[in-house]
Order: structure tokens, then C-alpha cells, then sequence
């Protein structure tokens, strides 16, 4: 059985943490420990995450580089997290399954995902990266580099960046091959590099895609038996923020849908989870589940968490 386990950023930068190196191996060991039961248990996983506060932490210091030193592009960024999360994930992971007795590998692939340029968020772009500025600043980073701001409703002002669909997942056949040597793949970290055609040839892009919507892809075409969504919420609920909140066990996609149009997921959270998971049900016809990273074991096995059935 191979499961498509997805990593929230949380999971290695806790939302209490400051972001110190320590604090990443500690929360890092948590998610090894959780991910190598889950392979003693005789699962085939493969490992996806998020990159957020990662690639936030690189912009910011890019920005406070000396003018005299060039800035590294937004794909490059993605490209450093993958290798770095890609590094604690796999040394962690390699440690704890020796420490139960089972003697596998673990690669990082640094992974890019196809988007076209047609996509509407290259003219429309939604997502926040990197810290906030006030109106001055914003107006002369939009002057010298183009860089596309909107104004935050916590107050002041965030670049935007495209957060296109992911298309095409490039290194599916690798991994494919690493899953038959029995090396278990770290791959689509952060969503992926996004590379598009243009004029025949791939390049890099500026952009960011989901990484939730980009390990469903991923699912997909390594035909996996099971998409799971680790974060740091016990699983999809409704009425969310009030004293009605309810827990949603297991359900169906078409009343996942019902809930998505009435709004209970946002988009920068739970909404792109619900949308990942409804994608890979209904491509495949099996069963995604979203569920609290410390109890990945159970959610796996639709004992603990939200399970979502055709
Ligand atoms: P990750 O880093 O794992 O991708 P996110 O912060 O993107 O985590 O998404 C998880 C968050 O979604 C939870 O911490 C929770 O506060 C929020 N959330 C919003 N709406 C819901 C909902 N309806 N059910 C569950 N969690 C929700
Ligand atoms: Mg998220």
C-alpha cells in the first residue's frame, strides 16, 4: 500500500517556535518518529511538505542582504527549502527507522511541477510571500523589481505571487523508479519548483504552488493507494470558529463540496486540503484522509482524522 503523506509547515516550524535550528530538529524528530511507524507497519510512503515560514525566512533575508549583493529569484528559494526541510526530513527519518530495526534509505528529490502561463493567477496573483512593508517601500520594490503588492488586511502592505495550478509533477518517473528499489522519496517539497513552457523550452517561473494541491497530483500519477494531509488540526471541521464546531469523521465528496460553496474552508488553510483531497477521490476512486501530524499512524488507517470516500 504506497500513501502520499503530506507534511504541514507546522510540522517543522511549530507555530510557537521561533525558527532556531534546535527547534527544527525537535519538531523534525516528531514527524520521523510518526512517519517511521508508519513504514515499520509495512506502508510504501512518499513525503511532501510546506515551505512557508522556510521560504519566508529566505526572502526576508535577502532583503536585508547588502545592496551590493545580488537577490536570488523566487524558484531558487523554493529549490534551497527542499533541500534543507528535504535534509531534516530524510536524516531524521533515516535515524528512527534505524532505531526500529528497518534498514531503508531516504532520498530528497528536488522536484518541479509544470504550469502553464495562461494560468489566471499570472494576471491576477494571490499569495502572500516574505514580510510586510509600509506604502514607500512597496512602491519602490514594485519601481525596481516588479514586484507585485497588495495591501494586507493585518495592515500594511505584502508581495503577491502567482499560485498556480499544478499541471505535471516532472520527476514522477525517478520517484517511480526509487519506490521499486524500495527508497523512500522525499519529493514536491513546498509545492515544487514551477517551471513553464515558453516557446518551446521549460524556465523557471515566480510563482508558488500549493503544496496540498501538489501532492495530490503527485498521488495521482504515481496511482498511490492513499493521499494524506498532516497539519496541526485534528482533522476538517465545520462551523470552524463557532461553538457549533463539529468534526467531520468521514465523508463523502459531493458533501465536501456542499461545505466548500457555502465557505467553511479559506483558502490559505483548509480549503486547499478539502480541494486536494476531493481531486484525488474522484480521479482515483480511493480515499484521502487529513488528520493531526502526531497521530499520523491513525489517520492513515481512517481511525483518526477526517476520511474522504467517493
Ligand atoms: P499546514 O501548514 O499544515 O498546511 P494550514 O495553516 O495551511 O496548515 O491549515 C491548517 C489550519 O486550517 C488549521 O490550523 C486551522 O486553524 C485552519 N482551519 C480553517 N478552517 C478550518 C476547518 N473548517 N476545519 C479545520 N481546520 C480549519
Ligand atoms: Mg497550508
Amino acid at each position: 500500500m504506497l500513501v502520499v503523506v503530506a507534511l504541514g509547515g507546522n510540522a517543522i516550524q511549530p507555530k510557537e517556535s521561533k525558527g532556531y535550528p534546535e527547534e527544527q530538529w525537535a519538531a523534525v524528530r516528531r514527524v520521523a518518529r510518526a512517519l517511521a511507524e508508519i513504514v515499520s507497519e509495512g506502508f510504501e510512503i512518499v513525503v511532501t511538505h510546506g515551505n512557508g515560514p522556510q521560504v519566508g525566512y529566505l526572502l526576508e533575508a535577502m532583503e536585508n542582504l547588502p545592496l551590493k549583493t545580488p537577490r536570488q529569484t523566487l524558484d531558487l528559494a523554493v529549490a534551497m527549502t527542499q533541500g534543507w526541510l528535504g535534509f531534516l526530513i530524510a536524516h531524521s527519518l533515516e535515524e528512527e527507522l534505524a532505531r526500529l530495526g528497518v534498514a531503508r534509505r531516504v532520498a530528497v528529490i528536488p522536484t518541479r511541477v509544470l504550469v502553464s502561463l495562461d494560468d489566471p493567477e499570472f494576471s491576477n496573483p494571490s499569495k502572500p510571500v516574505g514580510g510586510y512593508y509600509g506604502r514607500e517601500d512597496a512602491e519602490v520594490l514594485h519601481k525596481t523589481l516588479g514586484w507585485v503588492f497588495r495591501e494586507d488586511p493585518r495592515g500594511g502592505y505584502r508581495r503577491v505571487v502567482p499560485s498556480p495550478k499544478p499541471l505535471k509533477i516532472l520527476e514522477t518517473p525517478i520517484l517511480k523508479s526509487l519506490l521499486e528499489e524500495k527508497i523512500i522519496p522525499i519529493a514536491a517539497g513546498g509545492g515544487g519548483i514551477p517551471v513553464a513552457s515558453v516557446d518551446g523550452t521549460l524556465k523557471p517561473v515566480e510563482a508558488v504552488i500549493d503544496k496540498d494541491l501538489a501532492s495530490s497530483l503527485l498521488a495521482v500519477e504515481l496511482e498511490a493507494d492513499m493521499l494524506t494531509i498532516l497539519t496541526d488540526v485534528p482533522g476538517v471541521a465545520i462551523n470552524y470558529n463557532t461553538p457549533k464546531r463539529l468534526w467531520l469523521r468521514r465523508v463523502k465528496t459531493w458533501e465536501l463540496k456542499k461545505y466548500y460553496e457555502r465557505g467553511e474552508f479559506p483558502p490559505g488553510s483548509m480549503g486547499p486540503k478539502v480541494l486536494a483531497s476531493i481531486e484525488f477521490v474522484e480521479k482515483t476512486g480511493r480515499k484521502a484522509s487529513i488528520g493531526l501530524l502526531e497521530e499520523a499512524f491513525k489517520v492513515i488507517r481512517g481511525e483518526s482524522g477526517t476520511l474522504i470516500e467517493a
